[in-house]
């Protein structure tokens, strides 16, 4: 038998020994504390009184109205900081006070996990910081704001390619450094183990919640459920609760960027192979050499060369499908859903609606939920510029 902590042959802990011990406490700490009555009762208390969960599950009529499909969309978008990440977040610094350490630090891409993190740490009165590709700092000026205003300490990076990926190498390493006071808070589900088993339990309470939600309005259980997939987390927090209900098709949706013949995409279940990074075994996009591909996604949050090895899991044994859409679709359902439905929806949860509005014809007649992870005010400017043709 396998170590804890894969999924299949996917998972795993691959990381310097000098980290083992980290983990090791950080294991342990996940496997006590968050098991114990004590524990879920503070963290659902603050999902509830400060998150604002749970969040409504919103039958989309002018939608359904004009393509014969019953459309529910989960509104993870009116959570606490307008995204499905503070969930996670909270349910981290929580375990962070409880294991004792004075200090978090986080990674964070377009800034939603970083704001997240802060936000969290601001709450519970814990010191946080915050570590950024000097390049996303450029493109996310307003989120390096809202942290610095929430109190953290937001660090530029300027490695590599001044991106995700060098911010996830530095937190690391500041870990390794100062693991005896911090815990370090990664925001998808993804990583070395436990990491990917915390991040799901942590956000499957959005699964949870639209069980109870769908059987009261429709009765049954919907036919396919949907979600983008940067890391991973949104979409195994629906996908988690469902996994048993094997009638719902569970269908993960990725970034196809400017099209997969064009190498400008995130789509690593279309283009990747399967492969170690930044601790664990998953599909990655990466070249002959091993050596990993840049990316490129209309939206940050699913602009990442791996994806949560649960899901590559699933993708195995045929329990969930994986798709991708290319951004120019994106911004069409982008458009879709602020006239038809007045949301403003994420860039990246516009990939899951994308995907259903291509394959309308499919689903008519059918109950489909779309998790739409995030609100798009932060993308509002991007979206103009691209309209004016100033980027593409
Ligand atoms: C970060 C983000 C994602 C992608 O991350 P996952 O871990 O795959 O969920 C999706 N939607 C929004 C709104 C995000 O902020």
């Amino acid at each position: 038998m396998k170590a804890k902590g894969y999924f299949g042959e996917f998972g795993g802990t691959y990381v310097p020994e000098t980290l083992m011990p980290a983990l090791r406490e950080l294991n342990n700490a996940f496997q006590i504390h968050v098991k114990s009555k004590a524990f879920q009762r503070e963290f659902v208390r603050y999902l509830f009184d400060y998150v604002g969960r749970p969040t409504p599950l919103y039958y989309a009529a002018n939608i359904s109205g004009k393509t014969g499909m019953n459309l529910y969309l989960k509104r993870e978008d009116l959570c606490h900081t307008g995204a499905h990440k503070i969930n996670n977040a909270i349910g981290q610094v929580l375990l962070a006070k409880w294991m004792g350490k004075k200090r978090v630090i986080a990674e964070t891409g377009a800034g939603q996990h970083g704001v997240a993190t802060a936000t969290a740490s601001a709450l519970m009165g814990i010191k946080c910081r915050v570590y950024m590709g000097t390049e996303d700092m450029k493109r996310q000026a307003l989120n390096v704001t809202r942290m610095e205003l929430l109190g953290a300490e937001v660090v530029g990076v300027e490695s590599g390619s001044r991106t995700l990926k060098d911010a996830i190498n530095e937190a690391l390493r500041d870990w390794v450094t100062n693991v005896i006071d911090t815990h370090y808070v990664l925001g998808t589900a993804f990583g070395p183990h436990p990491y990917p088993t915390m991040v799901k339990e942590f956000v499957s309470v959005i699964g949870k919640e639209t069980i109870k939600q769908i059987m009261k309005k429709e009765g049954k259980l919907p036919d396919a459920v949907v979600a983008c997939v940067g890391g991973g987390s949104n979409s195994i927090g629906i996908f988690y609760p469902f996994i048993g209900h094997k009638q719902v098709r569970l269908i993960g949706v990725e970034a196809g960027g400017m099209g997969i013949e064009t190498g400008k995409h995130a789509a690593r279940f279309a283009a990747g192979r399967v492969g170690i990074f930044q601790g664990t075994k998953s599909y990655v996009l990466q070249d002959d050499d091993g050596q990993i591909l840049q990316t490129h996604s209309v939206s940050a949050g699913l602009d990442y060369a791996s994806v949560g090895p649960e899901h590559s899991f699933l993708r195995d044994i045929n329990r969930a499908e994986y798709a991708y859409v290319v951004d120019d679709e994106v911004l069409e359902a982008f458009g879709l859903i602020a006239r038809e439905e007045g949301i403003i929806p994420a860039l990246e949860s516009s990939h899951a609606v994308a995907y259903v509005m291509k394959r309308a014809d499919e689903f008519r007649g059918k109950v489909v939920i779309v998790n739409l992870s995030g609100r798009g005010d932060k993308d509002v400017d991007h979206v103009v510029k691209i309209q004016k043709g100033e980027i593409s």
